[in-house]
């Protein structure tokens, strides 16, 4: 299928690796300059030279990288300093600790709220109307199947995305979604990435298991018996911003293997 945004210009964050790294993977195969975004300059150089000489690029799609820390006023205004009509932004950011809620003062909850809330707030702030003026805009959140379905030790991210998620269903429906701009989260389950494998190795060393032991239990309790790939959740990404998902907005939309156990 012809997604219809060869040419577009996408800001994809924390894509150095993981789910990032695949949404800006699936945007390049599909002819969009991508401006890709994570705080360690040597990986995410690293990551734009992989996404250059992918073998599906289109020889037209652009790759460009920004060193910051996306959670910071300091480190948008240098992406924004970069470009600002971008036409696809996918907002990421580093997942909260796992913990007890008992353990977690102000500080805790500051860094949570404004990793997972607030920094994809402000940057639907700096885009939506550009891209509305432009008719044309795709806002795709990272958010996690926590919202959904909530896990009693990742309080932090629980409540952090419940708030974006809240923010979310209100501002996708405002007069943005007749100006042609969509607002869409989309939720991982489990994806065979570092933040997965580091916390299942947390686990395993509580439990005094190996890691494999602990990777084939999470494994055996998901429908799908295995974990998704970077690239299958970024495949999913590129068609919520392509031209056929104009009329999907303020959405959840769950990539979990069946993980999820309701029926709606
Ligand atoms: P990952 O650790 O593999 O990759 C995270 C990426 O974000 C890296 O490129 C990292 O450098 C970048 N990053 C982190 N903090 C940043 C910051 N402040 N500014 C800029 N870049 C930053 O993680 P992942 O598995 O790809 O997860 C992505 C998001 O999805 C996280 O919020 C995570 O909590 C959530 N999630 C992941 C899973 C999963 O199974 N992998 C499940 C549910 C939710």
């Amino acid at each position: 299928m012809n997604l219809g945004i060869q040419g577009k210009w996408a800001l994809v964050c924390g894509a150095s690796k993981g789910l990032g790294f695949g949404c800006a993977q699936a945007l390049v195969r599909e002819g969009v300059h991508v401006l890709i975004v994570a705080r360690g300059a040597e990986a995410l150089q690293a990551s734009a030279k992989k996404l250059m000489t992918d073998d599906v690029r289109p020889e037209s799609a652009s790759v460009q990288f920004v060193a910051a820390d996306i959670t910071t006023v300091e480190g948008r205004a240098a992406v924004f300093a970069r470009r600002q009509d971008f036409d696809i932004v996918v907002t990421n950011a580093g997942g909260p600790p796992p913990g007890d809620f008992r353990d977690w003062d102000r500080d805790a909850w500051i860094k949570a709220v404004d990793a997972n809330m607030l920094t994809p707030i402000e940057l639907i702030k700096a885009t939506v109307d550009g891209m509305a003026a432009r008719g044309f805009g795709r806002i795709v959140n990272i958010t996690s199947s926590a919202v959904k379905a909530p896990i009693d030790i990742l309080g932090l991210s629980n409540g952090a995305r419940s708030g974006l998620t809240g923010f979310v269903a209100g501002v996708a429906r405002s007069k943005l979604a007749a100006q042609g701009v969509t607002i869409n989260n989309l939720l991982p389950g489990a994806f065979d990435t570092d933040r997965l494998r580091g916390t299942m190795a947390g686990a395993a060393k509580k439990i005094g298991q190996t890691l494999d032991v602990v990777m084939d239990a999470r494994r055996k309790n998901i429908p799908a018996q295995r974990f998704g790939s970077p690239e299958e959740f970024g495949s999913i990404c590129a068609f919520l911003c392509s031209l056929q998902a104009g009329y999907m907005t303020g959405q959840n939309v769950l990539a979990d293997g069946g993980a999820y156990p309701g029926t709606y």
